[in-house]
């Protein structure tokens, strides 16, 4: 046994560390079209003074870490480009306070979406956090460390904005609490008004730190929600459609979405409005202020609501699991998804772009805007599936991928969970001076460059 393997024992035990082939071939990959690569070691640890030893070793060995949640970013971030150890966090997974009042809890940094939906609902009913549309079995954490959107993020913003403090331990072993828990045991902001550290660990994918706790806010669970669906074959009018959707400043979500099948979607746009309410007399109210905002669309015939039926069921699922119907996942199948952050006001020649990519490639389509707190930005995503068991396919979508993503970049958007590629093509566009910057975070914070090596390598 080497020494390596002896030391990760001591500190996790060793049910908590594997350095089997067929434990590293599943650690060696994620769902999406990148190629795998294996790590040397899966660490899963289950305190924070864990973490913080197996990061210590790393650093004395200057061993690779990728910290890991369920691995469902689709974009490649927790493969261990070079080697090393994977962290998986799941046994982390404790809620260890809500705060009733102030609205926020406080999580481990392996605690699932799922989780946390469930604590909530069976404990305080009245309350919910922002709840992404991937599989509850995904990570809160690592949801925040790649800027994620949720079902609150047309109201409130991005999910990292809605985070409350963070414990993280720094790439050199040291344990460090971000906003209001460094100063006292309240857990209510993670910076105002102290400089925001935050922005150290959100959004760099697990190359500052390892989240060991995380602090979310939390907002009012209404009694009752509901949707509506506007259809319209204009794509020019949709940023105008969305305009005055976002003026009504009272939805809870609201997407955009397109695709080519069933065939009765094809070649419509369709808008699904999200809104919450604690009585009907609310929701009828609301409704009546959607459907008047929407009017002169109707009036000359542009566009019109489409009556739901088996359909509403499936639109009001949290999270919608229909996506991975488009992708036939059961059956081998799969989808990644380029998810620029934009200008609303970009929809008509983002979907052109989705069209001219899909056709060039040979490959099926689908695609959802989220529009991002009031309509100051949206998410949209380029989304094409694939078959497995087909590497021609495979390529022809990372292909056209890799084309969405410099399309964007071209636009003026900011690629969204990039993978390492992605990254580089960001940073040859980025302002020299903003490079600089970032250059220095890193070397100061990671100065053995250990943490998720390949991601965010600022040369
Ligand atoms: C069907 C489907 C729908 C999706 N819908 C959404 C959606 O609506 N909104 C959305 O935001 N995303 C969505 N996603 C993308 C993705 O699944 C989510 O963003 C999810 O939150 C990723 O969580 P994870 O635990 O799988 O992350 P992982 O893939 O494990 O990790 C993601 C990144 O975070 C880092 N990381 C993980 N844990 C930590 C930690 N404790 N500390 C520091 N860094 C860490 C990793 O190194 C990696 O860089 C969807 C994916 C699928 C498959």
């Amino acid at each position: 046994m080497s020494d390596i393997l002896k030391s990760l024992i001591e500190i996790v035990g060793d049910r908590g560390v594997s350095n089997a082939p067929e434990e590293l071939w599943f650690y060696s990959r994620d769902p999406g079209v990148l190629e795998p690569h294996l790590p040397d070691y899966v660490v899963a640890p289950q305190t924070t003074e864990q973490v913080q030893k197996v990061v210590q070793l790393a650093n004395r060995e200057k061993i690779p870490i990728v910290p890991m949640g369920n691995g469902m970013a689709l974009t490649g971030l927790v493969i261990p480009l070079k080697g090393g150890i994977v962290m998986d966090m799941k046994r982390m997974n404790k809620i260890l306070e809500v705060n009733e009042k102030a609205r926020y809890a406080v999580v481990e940094g392996g605690t699932s979406q799922g989780v946390l939906k469930a604590y909530l609902q069976d404990h305080y009913p009245h309350l919910r956090h922002s709840l992404p549309d991937a599989p509850p079995v995904t990570t809160i954490a690592a949801n925040v460390a790649l800027h994620g959107q949720g079902r609150l993020t047309q109201q409130y913003g991005f999910n990292s904005d809605m985070v409350t403090g963070l414990e993280v331990v720094l790439p050199t072993g040291d344990t460090c609490k971000i906003g209001s828990p460094s100063l006292g045991p309240y857990w209510f902001s993670k910076g105002p008004t102290l400089p925001d550290l935050s922005g150290l660990f959100l959004g760099w994918l697990g190359t500052t730190g390892i989240i060991t706790k995380v602090g979310l806010r939390l907002y009012p669970n209404k009694k009752i929600r509901e949707v509506e669906l506007f259809v319209t074959d204009r794509v020019e009018l949709v940023p105008e459609i969305l305009y005055k959707l976002t003026h009504l400043e009272m939805l809870e979500d609201l997407t955009v979405w397109f695709q080519p099948k069933p065939l009765m979607f094809k070649d419509n746009y369709h808008v699904t409005i999200f809104f919450t309410g604690d009585t009907e007399e609310e929701i009828e109210f609301k409704r009546k202020l959607i459907w008047d905002a929407l009017q002169e669309f109707i009036d000359t015939k542009d566009g019109g609501f489409m009556g739901l039926q088996f359909m509403k069921e499936q639109l009001l699922e949290m999270p919608q699991r229909s996506v991975a119907e488009f992708a036939d996942v059961p059956r081998g199948g799969g989808f990644e998804y380029s998810g620029p952050i934009t200008l609303v006001e970009h929809f008509p020649q983002y979907a052109a772009k989705v069209l001219e990519l899909a056709a060039k490639h040979d490959i099926l389509y689908a695609s959802t805007a989220r529009i991002i707190s009031g309509g100051h930005a949206m998410m949209f995503s380029i989304s094409f599936a694939f078959n497995r068991a087909d590497p021609a396919m495979m390529k022809r979508v990372k292909n056209a991928l890799d084309e969405a993503t410099e399309f964007a970049l071209k636009m003026g958007g900011i690629p969204w969970k990039p993978n390492f590629m992605e990254q580089k093509m960001t940073m040859k566009k980025m302002d020299p001076n903003t490079l600089k910057l970032l250059q220095m975070v890193k070397k100061n914070l990671d100065p053995q460059g250990i943490m998720n090596p390949g991601n965010w390598e600022v040369n």
